[in-house]
């Protein structure tokens, strides 16, 4: 992990609250961990560190996996 990671994730909103809420058992049980992200200063890092990485589970800078599949579509057709 480097040093950049670290301190972005330091930094995050879920930072020390309960991992089982980041990881839903459904997308529809996402909107807890999703309010966190939204009023996260490091929401962005987040996300495209989620994108980059292709994270399957859980919710990473406010999104699904099923949205972040869609986000990762959307940048392939306009790139
Ligand atoms: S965007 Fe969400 S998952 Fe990412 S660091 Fe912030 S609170 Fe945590």
């Amino acid at each position: 992990m480097s040093a950049v990671e670290i301190t972005w994730r330091q930094r995050g909103a879920c930072n020390g609250l309960d991992p089982a809420v980041f990881f839903p058992d459904s997308e529809e049980s996402a909107d807890e961990a999703k309010a966190i992200c939204h009023i996260c200063p490091v929401r962005l890092s987040c996300l495209e560190h989620a994108l980059a990485t292709r994270e399957r589970d859980g919710v990473w800078g406010g999104t699904t996996e099923r949205e972040r599949r869609r986000i990762i579509r959307q940048r392939r057709r306009s790139a």
